[in-house]
């Protein structure tokens, strides 16, 4: 059984197309630029065995269009992997806010599509893409059953007295604010794979998520989370790419009542400006990197606050969970930036974290989950290579085998 995983922006759409049977990935690729000049599609795919690229330039006036183009690359004589857009029977959607009600991936009635933009106020610049996508797929694909995963669902196991501010309680019951969290896909997927790896089901584990986007999650032994960095919105937590993670909300105060930035300047400084981008002048770990091995005293700042940062939430959810079996590394920089790792587990043998330092490097973009902690280190290190798309294929799969 082939699925079509979608995760469509507002001029964008990522998409793979999964056999949930072997896991294997028939075709992706991205359509950019869509309702915009200069609009392209590059497609990949994997015929008998070898793996082929194509990039294509072409109007793409909306995702309906890019939809059909797409569904024509995944069938034709040179680039298609399926006979024919029938066989694609369901078509799996990364929806980011699911909001307290829904709590498990749900098939995509116009119930679901009246929720999802009814969450529009609570994830803006997200649930309406999401929602472009889902509307035409359902016009390229009228065959297929379209399934709805939330980013948020797999927090909804968190307690109240976690998820909940504390700030007048009318502006949770009336207006929603509390703890959502984020990245939940990938969180559950590298805890199952941990759990499978050690082959112990009653894990206790700490989840990193270290991509442009980044946060932790505490996941008890029964597999749910409890505690997570993210919060409202994206913007709180760890420090990332270009968001700044935590900080005192009475900076937001001065820089509007002080310093005279309007509201859409502050968003933008916290959410594009600031991070890694922020101390150093790049958002891209991997020329982080290379300019703290050469001695550049920001890149080194931004490794110091970045790992610092992670540790304090390592401290606070080893509190939370009682004690933890295993920490977890995952995503572009967890996955292949050892020097994160290295840094974030120094000094915490107090908490029974010793890593490996020989095999953090020699285990960097592992394929498969590796354990990188020291013989004498009662808590496991893992990095484990995440999979949204797979895991969103799978959870597509289960709703409706
Ligand atoms: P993601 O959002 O999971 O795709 O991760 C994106 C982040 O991963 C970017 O900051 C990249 O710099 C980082 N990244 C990808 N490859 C590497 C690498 N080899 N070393 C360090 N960071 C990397």
């Amino acid at each position: 059984m082939e699925i079509l995983v979608i995760n469509a922006g507002s001029s964008s759409l990522k998409y793979q197309l999964i056999n949930v049977e072997t896991g294997g990935v028939l075709a992706k690729g991205l359509a950019e630029r869509i309702g915009m000049d200069g609009s392209n599609i590059v497609h990949s795919w994997t015929k008998n065995g070898n793996e082929n690229k194509k990039e294509i330039c072409l109007d793409l006036p909306d995702h309906t269009v890019a939809f059909n183009t797409i569904s024509d690359l995944l069938v034709s004589e040179e680039t298609g992997v399926i006979q024919q857009r029938e066989d694609i029977k369901a078509i799996g959607h990364r929806v980011v806010h699911g909001g307290e009600h829904y709590t498990q991936t749900q098939i995509v009635t116009s119930e679901v599509k009246e929720a999802i933009k009814e969450l529009i106020p609570l994830a803006p610049l997200h649930n309406p893409a999401n929602l472009i996508g889902i509307n035409a797929a359902e016009k390229a694909f009228p065959n297929a059953t379209q399934v709805a995963v939330f980013d948020t669902a797999f927090h909804h196991t968190m307690p109240e007295k976690a998820f909940r501010y504390a700030i007048p309680e009318k502006y949770y019951r009336e207006d929603r604010i509390r703890t959502y969290g984020f990245h939940g896909t990938s969180h559950k997927y590298v805890y199952e794979q941990a759990s499978k790896h050690l082959d112990k089901t009653d894990l206790k584990a700490i989840t990193i998520h270290l991509g442009n986007g980044a946060s932790m999650c505490a996941i008890n032994e029964k597999g749910e989370s409890v505690e997570t960095s993210m919060g409202f919105g994206p913007l709180a937590g760890l420090i990332m790419g270009t968001r700044s993670g935590d900080i005192d909300p009475s900076i937001i105060f001065h820089m509007a009542e002080e310093m005279n930035m309007s509201l859409e300047e502050i968003k933008n400084v916290l959410n594009k400006q600031s991070g890694m981008l922020g101390i150093t002048g790049s958002n891209d770990a991997r020329d982080v990197s290379k300019l703290y091995h050469e001695g550049d005293k920001h890149a080194i700042l931004c490794y110091e606050m970045y790992t610092h940062r992670i540790k304090k939430y390592i401290g606070a959810y080893t509190a939370v969970l009682n004690g933890v079996d295993t920490i977890i590394f995952t995503a572009g920089i967890g996955e292949n930036d050892a020097l994160t790792r290295q840094l974030s587990c120094s000094n915490l043998s107090g908490l029974g974290i010793v890593i490996n330092e020989a095999a953090n490097i020699s285990k960097n973009h592992p394929k498969q989950p590796v354990e990188i902690q020291a013989e004498n280190s009662p808590v496991k290190i893992l990095v484990i290579p995440t999979n949204e798309e797979l895991e969103i294929a799978l959870q597509t799969w289960e709703v409706v085998r």
